[in-house]
């Protein structure tokens, strides 16, 4: 058995140290907030509940490994999942597409929207079926696995070029803007229509909830309001944290689950090459988003998540082509009865988010800014459904700046980097350069980050610890001559 520090109570520090307490271990996760879960959270704004993470979860399947790593650590609970219908509806002009949970449904509405786009549809849920295999969702699908091979090389935008409906290009376009790999909006799909993409029951904060207790049942210390200042190291060993309530901790292990870029503050040395590479990659961008909740009084023509295309002179304004609405029926107990809390979200860029983050340390500046895009936006949700003229309330409003302050991310962003065409992302070594005991989880060891990212970076840490542990127990073993294999 060793001692373990884990640095941060996310999602990957929980699974960390639930994982380091199934093995045995003896373990403390130290964590900034008044909470453990990291971006995994929601919050009360009075009689409303603000969830603010899942929009999908991948490994909702209980085929899938993912799934069983999310039963062991708790985070499904006994009430099972909840499945939507759909993942999201794209609407322009009066008409929308919708992602359903059944890909023969999706493919029949593609072909009755547009039946010149026959063969661009047919590609496409190929290529959903050949990433699905890949997940080993279904059955073998040659032809898929070529569609799939065809989507890494193009980005959502020539995925959406192949299609000559324009609903359709905006339906393809919009769910994670034009930029990113096809091939990752094909596993997002493939994931949905397979099942694997439900929504834990009662939101993001219940699910963190559910892991936190996870790790307190098994005997793991979580140290809340408690943010690591130093890892106190020599040469190649790390010793010790220096804790912000001035007080110091030794382990025989350390895990770092913050984003990559506090590895300097945290240990004065640089961040090794191979991460700076990563930052620095220009197929790789980073990404937040600007977010409004409304207490909402009028029933909603909608479900789930809707996106919609912006008119020109307020994309200009936003700095965004599009505008996503999300409305939480299916959770009742998110706000009284009669009402529902509807939010919306923009994405934006690095050089928006950096905008935020710093205009964040002018108070004035800061809230004007807010008021102006709250009053843009507001007026852009009425113009499209004038029912809604009147019943909406501003609840709360937050943004990359926001992120910046509550998870110390470096750029006020919350997943990790958005891969472009021809990037195959794989899984960073966890080990942190120069140091013998100390390892890297999080979200950031592989993009586009995520919730099963995560939470496999957490038991991946976990797995090379035990693999050290085991060695060492050898090792002195044969020092003193005993027999290894009785
Ligand atoms: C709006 C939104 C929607 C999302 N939608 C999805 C989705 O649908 N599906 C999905 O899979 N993912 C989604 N994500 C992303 C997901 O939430 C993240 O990928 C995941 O939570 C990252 O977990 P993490 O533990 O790596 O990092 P974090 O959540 O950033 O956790 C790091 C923790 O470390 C703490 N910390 C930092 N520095 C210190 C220090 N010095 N000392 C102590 N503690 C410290 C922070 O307070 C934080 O709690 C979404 C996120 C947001 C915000």
């Amino acid at each position: 058995m060793a001692k373990i520090i884990v640095i941060g109570g996310g999602v990957a520090g929980l699974s960390a140290g639930i994982y380091a307490k199934m093995s045995g271990h003896d373990v403390t996760v130290y964590e900034a907030h008044t909470v453990a879960g990291g971006n995994l959270t929601g919050w009360q704004r009075g009689p409303y509940h603000i969830d603010n993470c899942v929009h999908w979860l991948t490994g909702t399947n209980r085929k899938t490994e993912t799934y069983k790593m999310w039963e062991r650590l708790g985070a499904l609970g006994s009430t099972g999942v909840y499945e939507p219908q759909s993942l999201y509806t794209y609407y322009e002009d009066g008409q929308s597409v919708s992602l359903y949970r059944d890909i023969n449904k999706f493919e029949k509405q593609l072909l009755s929207l547009s039946p010149g786009d026959e063969k661009a549809t047919k590609a496409l849920i190929n290529a959903v079926n050949g990433a699905a295999f890949l997940c080993g969702l279904c059955g073998q699908n040659f032809r898929g696995l070529f569609e799939l091979y065809k989507c890494t090389r193009m980005s959502t935008g020539e995925l959406a070029d192949r299609f000559r409906h324009p609903l359709i290009r905006g339906f393809l376009s919009s769910f994670l803007t034009d930029g990113f790999s096809a091939a990752a909006l094909v596993f997002v799909f493939a994931s949905f229509c397979y099942g694997n993409a439900d929504l834990p029951r009662g939101g993001s904060k219940a699910m963190a909830e559910r892991m936190t207790n996870r790790f307190i049942y098994l005997g793991g210390r979580l140290c809340t309001g408690t943010e690591v200042r130093e890892l106190i190291h020599g040469k190649r060993t790390a010793g010790a944290v220096l804790l912000s309530d001035g007080t110091v901790d030794f382990a025989d292990h350390f895990i770092i689950t913050t984003d990559l870029l506090s590895y300097k503050s945290l240990t004065g040395k640089p961040l090794p090459d191979r991460f700076l590479k990563l930052y620095n990659d220009k197929r790789l961008k980073k990404f937040s988003s600007v977010h409004f909740a409304f207490a909402c009084s009028a029933p909603l023509s909608f479900k789930g998540d809707l996106l919609l295309r912006l008119d020109k002179e307020l994309s200009d304004g936003l700095g965004a082509e599009y505008i996503a609405l999300r409305e939480f029926s299916h959770e009742p107990g998110f706000a009284p009865d009669g009402e529902t809390v509807l939010q919306a979200f923009f994405f934006c860029g690095e050089q928006s988010c950096r905008d935020f983050i710093i205009m964040s340390d002018n108070n004035s500046l800061y809230e004007n800014k807010k008021k102006q895009l709250y009053e843009a936006v507001y007026a852009f949700i009425v113009k499209t459904f004038p029912e809604l003229s009147g019943k909406l309330k501003l609840i709360d409003m937050w943004t990359p700046a926001t992120y910046k302050r509550y998870t110390d991310s470096g750029s006020g962003t919350y997943m990790s980097f958005a891969f472009s065409a021809g990037f195959i992302p794989k899984r960073l070594n966890n080990r942190a350069d120069g140091f013998d005991n100390v390892f890297f989880a999080t979200q950031w060891l592989q993009p586009p980050g995520g919730l099963p990212i995560a939470a496999s970076a957490g038991r991946d840490a976990i797995k090379t610890i035990n693999r050290i542990e085991k060695l060492k127990i050898k090792n002195s073993a044969l020092r003193e001559g005993a027999p290894l294999n009785p």
